[in-house]
């Protein structure tokens, strides 16, 4: 199966309400999609999410680098032959991870229908459902608190409550949410750098003393600053997770040697794709680092593809996909079945996504 033609689309859709974190808020989730072509007229989707704040990328970034590097190096080329096809995308340019993600997403898809077989199965197979918690927007304790029960009602056993604004407030919006919930909810936090060291430690400490039941902390201080990840995690006995602070397999690879972290996140629009997804796994797996598997604002067809990647492997032990639940449509035909926090897979090959309505081609 040879690949023919790449082409690039546009989709736009608006956010039920807006979804707020220490880093951004947003109200419409602003996607790239990407159609692989084979020869045969079989084609695979992909998806990219601009997320400016934590990648870098931008629509007109992913565009570019992918009608200018990426796609005239994969035309003609066998899709059969995956790990060809990943070095070539990964050294059409450094950096610019959502655009290769993208291109990645629909090759793997094409690749897993060559085969006949869904995508995750193709990966590895290990389950064939998952569980998702669902992230809670940083907002007044009051807020938080009726997103949070709202959240339960929905059937959901895990939060993730984003915090990262001010530790006093924090503090109060955690103990709020506990304290509507009960103590059989898990709840996790992900600060989004929002501390610094000090403060991280000293609010996790006092959740500790409080016994607010926080399963882990994800990334409680600046991406780069591995030094005072480190510190945190040396200093408290709730798990820290890692997230902006690792892209590649060489920054899972920094963190593990230096012990920075318990847990690490991955995400298909930090790492590249699905090849560099499954290498962190397996660093984090020996390293007996355990993963969980998140997105950024997403719509359904890398979401799809980042449920698959979760399915394959015994050591993705946590979710983080959410995302398509925040869109007020769902435009994708097929992929993944999300009904509240419960996640199923169709047996069509690849990621079995048959159609994207309002598609605007760029
Ligand atoms: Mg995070």
């Amino acid at each position: 199966m040879k690949i023919k033609d790449i082409k690039l689309y546009s989709l736009k859709i608006p956010l039920i309400k807006e979804f707020k974190t220490s880093l951004r808020t947003v109200k419409m989730a602003d996607e790239l999609i990407v159609k692989i072509e084979s020869e045969k007229g079989e084609f695979g989707y992909g998806e990219a999410a601009p997320t400016a704040v934590i990648t870098g990328d931008t629509i007109a970034s992913i565009s570019g680098i992918i009608k200018n590097y990426i796609r005239p190096l994969l035309i003609g080329e066998d899709i059969e032959n995956i790990e060809k096809l990943h070095f070539l995308i990964e050294k059409a340019a450094v950096n610019n991870s959502s655009a290769k993600a993208a291109v990645e997403i629909a090759v793997y898809d094409l690749f897993a229908q060559n085969y006949g077989a869904p995508l995750y199965k193709i990966l590895g197979g290990y389950r064939d459902n998952l569980t998702s918690d669902l992230s809670i927007s940083v907002n007044s304790p009051a807020e938080m608190r009726e997103d949070a029960l709202k959240a339960v009602e929905d059937g959901y056993q895990v939060l993730k409550l984003k915090v990262g604004k001010g530790i006093t407030k924090d503090l109060n919006r955690v103990r709020a949410v506990r304290e509507a919930v009960g103590d059989q909810i898990e709840i996790r936090l992900d600060a989004n750098q929002g501390w610094k060291a000090k403060e991280a430690i000293y609010i996790i400490k006092k959740m500790e003393a409080e016994n607010l039941k926080i399963e882990l902390v994800e990334q409680p201080v600046k991406a780069d600053d591995f030094e005072a990840l480190k510190f945190v995690r040396d200093n408290v006995y709730t798990p820290i997770m890692a997230d902006e602070s690792l892209f590649s397999a060489e920054d899972c690879l920094r963190l593990l040697k230096m012990q920075a972290c318990d847990l690490i996140n991955i995400k298909l629009m930090k790492a590249g794709g699905i090849y560099n997804a499954l290498k962190i796994n397996s660093i984090a797996e020996a390293n007996g680092i355990e993963v969980m598997v998140g997105s950024m604002l997403e719509a359904k067809v890398s979401v799809t593809a980042a449920a698959h990647l979760a399915a394959a492997k015994k050591n993705i032990t946590r979710l983080d996909l959410d995302a398509p639940l925040y869109l007020v449509e769902d435009p994708i035909k097929g992929g993944i079945k999300i009904n509240g926090p419960e996640i199923s897979f169709s047996k069509n090959s690849g990621l079995g996504i048959s159609k994207i309505d309002n598609l605007v081609e760029i």
